[in-house]
């Protein structure tokens, strides 16, 4: 048996460095800290290769006393905690007395300090070793020079990735620090040349701004919200700001950079069919709760935490984030450059000028075909009879309308819960409800506006027949009015001092989309008497077979039909018979690869092949009591984005187009 023996101090000084001490970014990580603790109000940091050869942090916080300069430096020194009742602040912010020993156990340190009196300290050590001290001049505060990390330590060495890597990883931790503490100046200088500099005014706003730039800082929307015992807070991107990768998103707990998967997945779920694909939101999020319900890995370079209660957090964040993004009222601007002179002359036949001058009024509103058929997603389901429109390019007779009460609430439980923590299934339709427009009773049932008297759009909503619910009170909304159309694809109005240009297909494709998603939607299903066959791939075919149940929720009844083909037997009253095919065949397309096994992202798929199918398109004309109507849902603030992320609306003042003609 070999003897036991106990380790040399040294040696044990070394292993528990390596704990605290991975790479440049944890000692400056560490350095930082203890600058915060000391009070500082302004920080330092410097580094050279990457912090290999030179970490240097500098404070203007409290310092040191001569005689406890060598005290600082040993294991278990720290004047923070005192005794066993204090031992929860290690949990909670990971004062361990450690990280001085064991930075210097694998450097060389100096350091200069003063408590603001008189003259400082300067001392110095090698390995954990003193060199000397002595006193020195020198401003209040603390220096802290950090070189040759690891020289002691060839294998550990080893590991370092390039300068450059490791210089990114101090610049994470800098960052990180600066945003969790708006009201501290940090500057960050890395081989001489300074990359960050935070104003220190308590601002988060301000801290955003330098740190993640103007651009993002101006797409961020303020968040403010409260669950059981936690608060949210900070600012999250606009949907149309989102970026190609995670690396924007930031979440603090109490005060403490963490990674939290629950936090991600909560944001993440708020943007659902607001963003586009494979875009992600980026945030400052700070989340507080009570210390001990939150559990801080007691190693302090690690920064994953354990909730005790998860679902509580996703919930505060997704509601705050929802929350945050649907009281958002503004619209992007669209950007004007200076306009060179044209020597266009008009056409017999190019109608755009006049079309935008001409009031929609003034087309005949009995117009039969050219106009696609208004449609009725947002009109009030009630059974009826009716006859299939005479457009359709399969013409087929209809036997019945039906609303369908209980088939979707079956299909909906089929594929319900979600993958993601147990509160989403719970969560979700409270979600859906709040961005879903109201099942608002319009046009069908009152004159058709004329669009050239100005008025308040809130003034004209007929009285429900159903005993409302009680009306948030609102800002007035300022009147505005349509004034016309740009090459059938834009909508044009006039508000007060500005033009708001509506994409109309994406509009109202998040009109379908919402009203789709509503909790209380049943679909107006249409029997056919003579089902329509449709022949898609094997493959496609067979995903439509798999779905059927979730489709009949949507208001599709498909059968298996020989010779490769599935007969549909009922369609959802909103489509065009022309585009039963069409939209059954993409649905299919897209779902061949994933197919249902994610069943949120499979049904949000079948909404949104359903939503863009139904909507009117870019391009065509139509009715204008339809784009009216589209333009309300716009303008009382209902649908911001259509469900791939992109704005609906952009905004044109009058002020800049004074500025364009010189005029102002
Ligand atoms: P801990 O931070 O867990 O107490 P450290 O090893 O990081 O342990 O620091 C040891 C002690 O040295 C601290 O408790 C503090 O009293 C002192 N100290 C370290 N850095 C500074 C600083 N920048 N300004 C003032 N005091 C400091
Ligand atoms: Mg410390």
């Amino acid at each position: 048996m070999p003897t036991i023996r106990q380790l040399d101090p040294h040696v044990a000084d070394l292993i528990a460095a390596g704990e605290v001490v991975e790479r440049p970014a944890s000692v400056v990580k560490e350095l930082m800290e203890n600058a915060i603790d000391a009070g500082a109000n302004a920080i330092t940091v410097e580094i050279a290769h990457g912090g290999m050869a030179l970490i240097r942090v500098t404070d203007d916080g409290c310092g040191i006393a001569p005689d406890q300069c060598q005290t600082a430096f040993l294991r278990h020194a720290t004047s923070k905690i005192s005794s066993e009742y204090d031992l929860e602040a290690i949990g909670t912010l990971g004062f361990r007395g450690e990280a001085l020993a064991a930075i210097a156990a694998v450097s060389r340190v100096e350091l200069l300090t003063n408590q603001g009196q008189g003259l400082g300290t300067a001392l110095s050590l090698e390995g954990g070793e003193l060199v000397e001290q002595e006193e020195a001049g020198c401003p209040k505060g603390t220096t802290m020079l950090v070189r040759d990390l690891f020289y002691n330590t060839p294998a550990r060495l080893k590991f370092m990735k390039k300068d450059s890597a490791e210089g990114a990883a101090v610049f994470a931790v800098v960052q990180r620090l600066a945003l969790s503490h708006p009201e501290l100046s940090v500057k960050f200088i890395r081989d001489g040349k300074q990359e960050l500099l935070t104003p220190g005014d308590g601002q988060l706003k301000s801290a955003i701004y330098a740190v993640l730039g103007r651009d993002l800082a101006l797409g961020f929307l303020p968040v403010k919200g409260s669950g059981e015992h936690m608060e949210i807070s900070g600012f999250v991107s606009l949907p149309t700001c989102c970026r190609g990768s995670r690396s924007y998103q930031h979440f603090f707990v109490n005060g403490r950079y963490i990674k939290s998967r629950v936090m991600m997945a909560a944001l993440e779920e708020a943007y659902r069919n607001q963003k586009m694909v494979g875009k992600f939101p980026g945030c400052v999020l700070h989340l507080t709760v009570r210390p001990n319900t939150v559990d801080v890995n007691v190693h302090p370079t690690k920064t994953e935490v354990k909730f005790q209660n998860e679902q509580q957090v996703f919930s505060t964040v997704y509601h705050g984030v929802l929350a945050a993004l649907n009281g958002d009222q503004s619209r992007p601007q669209a950007v004007v450059k200076s306009v060179l002179p044209r020597q266009d002359t008009v056409t017999p036949n190019q109608t755009s000028l006049h079309d935008m001058l001409t009031p929609t009024v003034a087309q005949p509103k009995t117009t039969p075909s050219p106009f696609r058929r208004v449609t009725p997603l947002d009109i009030p389901t009630v059974t009826e009879k009716k006859v299939a429109p005479s457009s359709s390019f399969i013409s087929r007779p209809v036997v019945q309308r039906t609303v369908v009460e209980e088939k979707p609430a079956q299909a909906r439980a089929a594929v319900e819960p979600k993958q993601i923590p147990p509160t989403v299934a719970e969560e979700k339709p409270k979600a859906a409800a709040l961005v879903a427009a109201p099942p608002a009773p319009v046009a069908e049932e009152k004159p058709a506006p004329a669009p050239q008297v100005e008025k308040p759009v809130v003034a004209e909503v007929p009285t429900p027949v159903v005993e409302p619910e009680p009306v948030p009170v609102e800002e007035p909304q300022e009147p505005w009015v349509v004034r016309g159309e740009l090459f059938h694809t834009y909508i044009m109005v006039e508000q007060g001092d500005k033009v708001v240009l509506i994409d109309k297909h994406a509009a109202h494709e998040r009109v379908n989309f919402d009203r789709l998603k509503a909790q209380d939607y049943r679909p107006m299903v249409q029997e056919l008497l003579i089902p329509i066959t449709i022949t898609p791939g094997p493959q496609e075919r067979q995903v439509l077979l798999d779905g059927q149940v979730v489709l009949e929720g949507f208001g599709f009844q498909l059968e298996e039909f020989g010779a490769g083909s599935i007969a549909v037997r009922a369609v959802p009253d909103y489509l065009e018979t022309g585009d039963v095919e069409p939209t059954l065949l993409e649905l299919a397309k897209k779902l061949r690869l994933t197919g249902w096994a994610d069943p949120t992202a499979a049904r949000d798929e079948v909404m949104h092949t359903m939503a863009c199918k139904a909507a009117i398109k870019g391009g065509q004309r139509n009715d204008p009591q339809e784009l009216e109507r589209v333009a309300q849902k716009v303008m009382a603030g209902e649908v911001k984005y259509c469900p791939h992320g992109r704005p609906v609306a952009i905004e044109l003042t009058r002020g800049e187009l004074e500025r364009q003609f010189k005029r102002a």
